[in-house]
């Protein structure tokens, strides 16, 4: 009788330790890559393996930013025209991924266009409307097929003067994609990466205890919010459920100013030099491909709606909010 009620307290003991106990979560913060990235991270190795993801962030960072004059990107946006530039191999590889996909996406998407958004000055911190002779001629210097790549070597050559090159587009979601290949090599299962609005998850989250014992389940997907452009940050118009997989979002309602009553955001048309006018205000794409996903996102929003056919094969799903607010789901997510 004694021993059985010992039994007894010692299995509430447990199971009440048990449903307090949480899977070891981590969270950190930190703002790089011009945003504020958040990596939250379970497992018991959560803090060692997300303070590795931050090193690596802050190399690609390093390596890819073409605003900090010590970056790979700032030597090759220096370099005179036809003189063979080496590069560190994995910004050859990011610049040779952003190449096939501006050709894929028939010019919307570009890595050349710095010379263009440096005008506009959304970076700078002072944004004006620039003089159109000054705009028409830096667009002159754009172009992605300008630039000759040597796979062997891991040179690029400029083949007209003044390309610039600005990989804003894409550096967060390969970063991005990096850190979840790191965070597996680090044995872990499950994290949610918020890289100023390139989503990565993996693993789905895990429940507590309780939640197991009444679901049957160990993990549920993430739910992650799609933001109302112009609404207070945390305004959800539609959310999506996710286990693994990349959510990215570009808009006109993060880096913007406003002139005579007109918006001129930070997504510039190839075509044009102006800011993307395709009546959208938000694209949102889902992705098993982190890279990808970014480019897309970008992409997209400069077809607009009438052209999204050309790289919807490339989506797991797509959703518009258009400039009435509405909310559209150009293509569903199936799984
Ligand atoms: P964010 O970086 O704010 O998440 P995007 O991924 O859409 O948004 O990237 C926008 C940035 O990419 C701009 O700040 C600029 O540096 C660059 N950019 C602007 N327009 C284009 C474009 N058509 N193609 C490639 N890069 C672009
Ligand atoms: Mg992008």
């Amino acid at each position: 009788m004694k021993y059985a009620k010992i039994t007894a307290g010692l299995l509430v003991l447990i199971l009440l330790f048990l449903s307090f106990s949480k899977p070891g979560t981590h969270t950190e913060t930190e703002f790089l890559m011009d945003t504020l990235i958040s990596v939250t991270t379970y497992g018991s190795q959560a803090k060692t393996a997300t303070g590795q993801v931050f090193t690596r962030l802050r190399e690609i960072d390093k390596k890819c930013n073409a605003h900090n004059a010590e970056s790979e990107i700032a030597r090759l946006n220096n370099a005179p025209t036809g003189v063979v530039v080496s590069l560190d191999p994995e910004v050859f590889d990011i610049l040779k991924i952003a190449l096939e996909f501006s050709q894929a996406s028939e010019g919307a998407f570009d890595v050349t266009l710095l010379p263009v958004s440096r005008l506009w000055g959304l970076s700078s911190g002072s944004p004006k409307r620039p003089d159109e002779e000054v705009l028409a001629s830096a667009l002159a210097k754009t172009g992605y097929q300008h630039l000759a790549l040597d796979e062997t070597n891991c040179t690029v050559t400029k083949e007209i003067d003044g390309v610039q090159i600005d990989l804003g587009a894409v550096a967060k979601g390969y970063a991005a994609e990096e850190a979840i290949k790191l965070l597996k090599e680090q044995g872990i299962r499950h994290a949610y990466l918020d890289l100023g609005g390139n989503i990565a998850v993996m693993g789905g989250k895990p429940l507590g205890f309780w939640e197991s014992v009444v679901t049957g389940k160990k993990t549920r997907p993430f739910l992650i919010g799609l933001q109302q452009p112009d609404a207070p940050r945390g305004t959800i118009m539609e959310t999506l459920s996710l286990s693994e997989g990349y959510v990215v979002t570009s808009g006109d309602y993060e880096r913007y100013f406003e002139e005579g009553g007109k918006r001129y955001h930070h997504i510039i048309d190839p075509n044009t030099g102006y800011p993307a006018d395709t009546h959208i205000k938000s694209v949102t794409v889902v992705s098993d491909n982190g890279t990808e996903a970014d480019m897309l996102s970008t992409a997209l929003f400069v077809l607009g709606s009438d052209r999204m056919e050309l790289l919807k094969d490339r989506c797991k799903a797509i959703y518009v909010v258009d400039n009435q607010m509405n909310f559209k789901t150009v293509k569903p997510l199936t799984e």
